[in-house]
């Protein structure tokens, strides 16, 4: 690249000499051929002045060209009629032909200073001519001097013009190298710092240039690579997080696998000859089949949300049915923990996910249950504020603690584990919570007291319609 710029900056130079010095040999050349036209012209007043006609033109042209500078001139002198009377370059006036039909003379005949280039066949050389109108009227002057055209003055100039262009090459040479250096060094840096990423850096930064548009690209390169960063980091949290989830998991189903397997040895070997302990070994077998159920949904439940691909199916609900249905699912479950349920539900519709929001109200409804005290309550009350929908769930259980709130969204986080699991709980139910909200990009919001109870509040921007 670097020679292509070279190159091409030296030919647009040798162009632009070449144009240049032709343009200014025609003018210069134009310039002096006018020049001596008036000089021409200037010295034919003169002689007009000087001039006897009465006595012998002749010997007095061959005296004017006799002095210093006007050796190589050519004077004539002409009647009205264009009969020779007398020419400096000619002895033997008489046997020249009449010089009417020339160019010059015509023009002076006419008034005004006749000017021509031409071979003179009379003395064998180019020349150039001017000729005027004598003042009295009865006379043409003409002046001729060697003339080669264009080349005459080309000679002059040539080499005032080769030394000019030199210079300006000599000084385009060098100025192409800067130039091209110039342009192709940040090119060369900015591959360089490019290079990086291949190596594994993904955030680079370049410094500015003095070149506009190299700076638009490193501008754009430097944003790049901060989004690149950032998205990396990304990558690797959820990386980190997501193997951290691997991890609880695989230990949160081997717990009850080894319980089933200790429960099924033992009943296997004969040992345990009682019916009632072989039942009761067969009644904790099935509640750790149900714990391994639960946590596996919820683990299916969690991949489904964080999987953004996957098109969720929104439908119209009517959320008091809902409400009603997942209640009476609670009914046994209240029973047996001695809790009352109360509720206030607004006839509200929403448009949303029926699974999600099932998942949603159940989830919080049996964490209130669940970490009640007996003669405890539940309030659930769904009411509507514009477009959300703000559902509370408030309980009179055991609380939690305040160092424990901002990380009972967390997955497989348990403030108390031996009680959670007692219950059957995986520690997902929250994090699957969490998810849901933010999936709809609403809120949730929790205060509580330890002994005293704990409030759910999650605001929805969901509702379709309000009676
Ligand atoms: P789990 O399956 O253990 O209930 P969750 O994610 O639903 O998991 O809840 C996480 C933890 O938050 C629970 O183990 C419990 O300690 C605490 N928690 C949740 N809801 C309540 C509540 N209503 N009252 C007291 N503690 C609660």
């Amino acid at each position: 690249m670097k020679k292509a710029i070279f190159w091409r900056f030296v030919w647009i130079i040798l162009l632009a000499l070449a144009v240049s010095s032709t343009v200014f040999c025609v003018i210069i050349s134009n310039r002096s051929l006018e020049q001596t036209q008036e000089i021409l012209v200037d010295r034919l007043y003169m002689m007009d002045h000087m001039l006897d006609y009465n006595g012998d033109v002749e010997q007095q042209v061959s005296e004017i060209c006799g002095i210093q500078g006007n050796q190589n001139s050519r004077i004539t002198i002409l009647a009205q009629d264009g009969t020779v009377l007398a020419d400096s370059g000619v002895q033997d006036t008489d046997s020249m032909e009449n010089h009417m039909d020339r160019e010059e003379v015509q023009e002076a005949l006419k008034g005004q200073a006749g000017y021509a280039e031409r071979y003179s066949e009379t003395i064998h050389k180019n020349m150039l001519y001017a000729a005027i109108h004598s003042e009295n009227g009865d006379y043409v002057l003409r002046l001729a001097v060697p003339y080669e055209g264009m080349y005459t003055y080309l000679r002059m100039l040539i080499p005032a013009v080769l030394i000019g262009c030199a210079v300006a090459l000599a000084a385009s040479f060098y100025f192409a190298v800067r130039f091209a250096g110039s342009v192709t060094t940040p090119l060369n840096e900015i591959a360089g710092e490019l290079r990086k990423v291949d190596k594994g850096e993904p955030e680079i930064f370049m410094k500015n240039y003095k070149y506009e548009e190299l700076n638009v690209i490193i501008d754009a390169v430097n944003q790049m690579s901060a989004e690149i960063g950032t998205y990396v980091k990304k990558l690797e949290l959820e990386r980190i997080i997501r193997q951290e989830f691997f991890s609880n998991a695989s230990h949160e189903l081997k717990t009850p696998i080894t319980s089933i397997k200790g429960y099924t040895e033992l009943l296997e070997s004969g040992l345990v000859t009682k019916e009632e302990v072989q039942k009761d070994f067969l009644s904790r077998i099935e509640k750790e089949t149900d714990h391994m159920t639960n946590l596996i949904n919820d683990i299916l439940m969690i991949s489904k949300l964080e999987t953004k691909d996957v098109e969720v199916e929104m439908s119209t609900i009517q959320i008091y049915p809902l409400v009603e249905d997942i209640l009476k699912s609670l009914e046994p479950m209240a029973r047996d923990y001695g809790v009352k349920v109360y509720t206030e539900c607004k006839p509200l519709t929403i448009r949303a996910n029926l699974q999600q929001m099932r998942e949603l109200i159940n989830n919080l409804m049996v964490n209130a249950i669940k970490y009640n005290k007996p003669e405890g309550s539940v309030h659930l009350s769904i009411i509507s504020d514009q477009e959300d929908m703000i559902l509370m769930v408030s309980d009179t259980g055991v609380g939690i603690p305040r160092e424990a709130q901002r990380r009972v969204f967390e997955r497989f986080y348990r403030v108390d584990k031996g009680r959670s699991k007692k219950m059957g709980g995986t520690g997902l139910g929250l994090s699957i919570v969490k998810h849901i909200v933010n999936y709809y990009g609403g809120n949730i919001h929790l205060e509580s007291q330890v002994d005293v109870g704990t409030t759910f509040t999650v605001r929805l921007p969901v509702i379709q319609e309000r009676k």
